[in-house]
């Protein structure tokens, strides 16, 4: 009964500001014939004819779907059943009406944004990637709300709620507030832990010990309309929380939550910690310096390679750009990559009391230390005969994504050695020279 009130609201509301959905002219449809299935007219009991048919379009995650519904009346024109038509009943159930899309991609919509927590942008993209299915960012979030708006409802309703809690013993509740930004309301959750399932929320805007008290109150409704008792209180020392509890539900536990123990038993060793991650700061420095005179010797072997084309070429070719910088200094690009992920490990803050960003930071220094030092090792005991007609590849080795294999540091190790050739005859001799040393 609730849900039919509910559902004719939601079709209301599905009519204000939808654009209707705009199909490609070689979108491939496959058909769905939906016939009446209660065909006795419901004033006089005849069988109740076809007389007309509804075309709808719709995406299902299995593809587009174009409906066919078969439309009845009853033929007697005197019947008032004559001017009603019946649409199949079964409409409903593949897709509300207006929507341009199904069921399936409702919930698949739905579950990546409530569960996962997906921005509309993300959906959008996933869905066209992986279904063809193209929606605007609006018509996504207006799914998206009427899926709440399904959850909400569901959430609370009192058959799905019983049923669930049925073979459970006892309840145990949890109470704590939520402020998505400073000075909006926070958002007061009520979860019940067993099931693992959120029973209500209210934003308040102030949390009075009053209003928080209502809530409980709220919850004490729950567990009594349940039959269940609660065995346990679950929440932080907020002063609201401990008063209220312990007057809307008296001789029930009340723990402080393991997570605030947690964080607050942690903060000495953070505090360790953040004094650590300080020291390590003052240890590792001169990144830009290294970057700097890496660009610099850049900026110079680029202009050399210019003059050296305008010198050679004819003059239309000598207007075309020359090649990027980086692909004629693979080991310059090496060290930028190095500079890049240390100034990564040093800015990055992540991490909670069990994984402390000072212990982080300390255990990626050590790997990086020790790619050096693979690179530096490989360059004594390797042979000195290397071998230069394998520079081209190596280049393109060089210059992929950071990692750690054997392959890269062999790469890195024979670019530094080739850098540290280059450099000598690029302190006093002509561009040219040191041009022609590399053929
Ligand atoms: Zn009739």
């Amino acid at each position: 009964m609730k849900f039919h009130r509910w559902i004719d609201g939601f079709r209301h509301n599905m009519e204000v500001g939808r654009m209707p959905y705009h199909w490609p002219a070689d979108t491939d449809f496959a058909l769905w014939e939906l016939d009446v299935l209660d065909r006795e007219c419901r004033h006089c009991g005849r069988l109740c004819h076809v007389c007309d048919h509804r075309y709808r379009r719709l995406h299902t995650l299995e593809g587009p779907v174009e409906l066919v519904c078969k439309l009845d009346h009853c033929p007697d024109r005197t019947c008032p059943g004559h001017c009603v038509t019946k649409s199949p009943e079964i409409e409903v159930t593949i897709a509300l009406p207006k929507w341009a899309i199904g069921w399936d991609v409702l919930c698949w919509i739905g579950q990546r944004r409530c569960s996962r927590h997906w921005s509309i942008s993300q959906i959008q993209a996933e869905l066209w990637d992986s279904y063809g299915i193209k929606l605007s960012a609006d018509s996504l979030a207006r799914y998206v709300r009427h899926y709440q708006a399904m959850l909400a409802a569901r959430q609370e309703d009192p058959e799905g709620l019983r049923r669930q809690y049925e073979s459970v013993d006892e309840l145990i509740l949890s109470i704590d507030g939520l402020q998505p930004e400073k000075g909006h309301e926070t958002l007061y959750v009520v979860r019940e832990l067993s099931q693992k399932r959120v029973w209500f929320g209210e934003a308040l805007l102030s949390a009075t010990a009053n209003e928080v008290r209502r809530l409980l109150a709220k919850a004490k409704e729950w567990a009594a309309a349940l039959g269940k008792p609660v065995g346990l209180w679950l929440s932080d020392r907020q002063d609201a929380f401990v008063t209220g509890i312990a007057a809307e539900f008296p001789g029930v536990p009340h723990r402080y939550c393991a997570n605030h123990f947690l964080r607050d038993v942690a903060k000495p060793v953070l505090e360790a910690d953040s004094h650590t991650k300080v020291q390590m700061r003052k240890k590792v420095r001169g990144l830009r310096k290294i970057e700097q005179a890496v660009l610099q010797r850049r900026g110079v072997a680029a202009l050399a390679d210019v003059d050296q084309a305008a010198a050679e070429a004819t003059p239309a070719a000598a207007a075309e750009p020359s090649s990027p910088p980086q692909e004629t200094d693979p080991a310059g690009a090496v060290v930028l990559d190095y500079c890049a992920a240390v100034r990564g490990i040093l800015n990055d803050d992540q991490g909670g009391p069990l994984h402390p960003p000072g212990l982080r930071m300390a255990g990626a220094l050590t790997e990086v230390r020790s790619s050096l030092q693979r690179n530096l090792d490989e360059k004594k005991g390797g042979s000195q005969k290397s071998n230069w007609a394998a520079w081209p590849a190596v280049s393109t080795v060089a210059s992929t994504k950071f990692g750690a294999n054997k392959k890269r540091s062999e790469a890195t190790s024979r670019t530094l050695r080739r850098s540290r050739r280059r450099s000598i005859p690029t302190a006093g001799a002509p561009p040219s020279a040191r041009k022609s040393s590399r053929a």
